[in-house]
């Protein structure tokens, strides 16, 4: 094993106010008893073989700077928070339950203080925290879309040039299409089964996250997501004034954005009217923030008096699958939908949410589909948020062993539940000349839905 060892510069800033928001969370640092388990399942580790690229090291680092020892604005510090993939991997493997993605969001925000984020990183945070911005954002998206361009950019490639930057942003808005649902080479029959649902409202009453890229560019999940909700009970409660929840400026450690958009939709969802039972969320990365309100607070939200609504709003946050598949519950049995269909489950709903069995389930219960395996299933597709963009080659470099194992798996069709991994794996399939599609589970349920006779 490789191994570089940052330069142990002392800290030229105002080492305690810049480590501010990491000594805050001192005490969690020492929960590491640097067992190295988290290694094996820590794929920037994996792939580069540098202590520094694990979480063993990264923490080390985080915790030299809490003391002073290394200057958060240095190469060393920086180099290595940037390349983490916030996949929190580590988490679930650790025996001493350290809280890595807290740790990691605090350790950035320093890192970001010391030196500021790239000019793209900034642009695309901004992008997302604005309504204006993220609208023309999302309209120029589905227009560049509709005209073909991306995708025809995408199949121009060369295989092997998965790293290349412009060329896979393009191939990530042609992946952010809809999906096929024929699988190419059969052509089992689709007869439609009896629309037989459960009764309107019986279950309860849910609000739907709109989010920011999911309601830009994947309206269709959002309307798939609905469709699912009324057919197995559900009332769909609008909630105006809501907005992008601030996971990605989160996870980039830009905490004051990601604690004032959260603020925002604290409000919207307390205020809902009639009161909801539960947040839905259909974003693997929107849902592992929500779920985690009260300790992006921190004492903010005592301060503010947020405190309670935050933890009452994350305690109602549950991923689509959860409502449909979860605690006991089987959705309604739609028509049939013959695909072979691999399951990637997004790091923030394995690792984060730890949200493992509903999605399966949901997918079980459309009849036809057949869930094959897929390798390496809870690695992360290099797609984590911004990374596939804005760190095309080592995404790219992790993305491909994706994409190998989904094309090995012999599916017609790879499910995951968050846009950022749809993007990332159906770029990756295009640019490797593959047809394979991507969809939310949510949409293969929603389609076997609408081909029973529901709308
Ligand atoms: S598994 Fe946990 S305790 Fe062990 S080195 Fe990794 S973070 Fe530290
Ligand atoms: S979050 Fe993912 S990339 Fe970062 S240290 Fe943990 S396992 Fe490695």
């Amino acid at each position: 094993m490789a191994a570089s060892t940052p330069a142990t510069t002392p800290a030229t800033s105002p080492g305690g106010a810049l480590a501010l928001a990491l000594s805050e969370r001192e005490e969690l640092l020492g929960h590491c008893v640097h067992c190295g388990f988290c290694l094996p399942a820590c794929p920037t580790y994996q792939e580069l073989g540098d202590e520094a690229d694990s979480p063993r090291g990264r923490l080390h680092l985080m915790r030299a700077v809490v003391e002073g020892r290394l200057d958060p604005g240095g190469d060393a510090f920086q180099r290595h928070m940037d390349r983490c993939l916030g996949c929190r991997a580590c988490e679930p493997v650790c025996p001493s339950g350290v809280e890595y993605g807290l740790l990691l969001e605090r350790a950035r925000s320093v890192a970001i203080e010391a030196r500021p984020a790239g000019l793209l990183t900034r642009a695309l945070l901004a992008t997302m925290a604005s309504p204006v911005l993220g609208h023309v954002f999302g309209a120029g998206g589905r227009t560049l879309r509709a005209t073909g361009l991306p995708a025809l950019a995408a199949r121009a490639l060369p295989a092997g040039r998965f790293s290349d930057a412009p060329r896979l942003a393009m191939g990530m808005l042609a992946a952010s299409g809809a999906p096929r649902f024929e699988p190419a080479e059969r052509g089992e029959s689709n007869a439609p089964a009896a629309p037989v649902g459960v009764a309107p409202g019986s279950m309860g009453r849910v609000a739907l996250l709109a989010g920011c890229v999911q309601d830009q560019l994947f309206r269709r999940v959002h309307e798939a997501t609905r469709l699912a909700l009324r057919v197995n009970g559900w009332e769909v409660v609008e909630v105006k004034d809501q907005g992008c929840c601030g996971a990605l400026h989160a996870h980039a450690g830009a905490l004051g954005e990601a604690r004032t958009l959260a603020r925002r939709n604290i409000r919207a969802f307390s205020e809902a009217p009639g009161g909801i039972d539960f947040l839905v969320v259909n974003a693997a990365g929107c849902g592992a923030l929500l779920r985690e309100l009260p300790e992006l607070l921190g004492e903010e939200g005592g301060r503010d008096g947020m405190e309670g609504p935050a933890g009452a709003l994350s305690d109602r946050v549950r991923d689509i699958s959860e409502i449909l598949a979860g605690d006991g519950r089987e959705p309604v049995t739609g028509a049939p939908l013959p695909l072979r269909v691999a399951y990637d489950p997004p790091c923030h709903l394995l690792h984060a949410q730890r949200v493992v069995e509903p999605p399966r389930r949901l997918l079980e219960s459309i009849p036809g589909v057949e869930l094959v395996a897929l390798r390496d299933a809870e690695r992360c597709c290099g797609g984590a948020g911004i990374y596939g963009i804005t760190h095309p080659d080592l995404g790219g470099r992790i993305g491909r062993d994706k994409v190998d194992a989904v094309v090995d798996s012999g599916c017609d069709l790879v499910a995951t539940g968050n846009p950022g991994c749809q993007m990332q794996i159906g770029a990756g399939i295009r640019l490797g000349g593959h047809t394979i599609g991507v969809a939310h589970p949510v949409e293969l349920l929603a389609e076997s839905y609408r081909r029973a006779g529901w709308t």
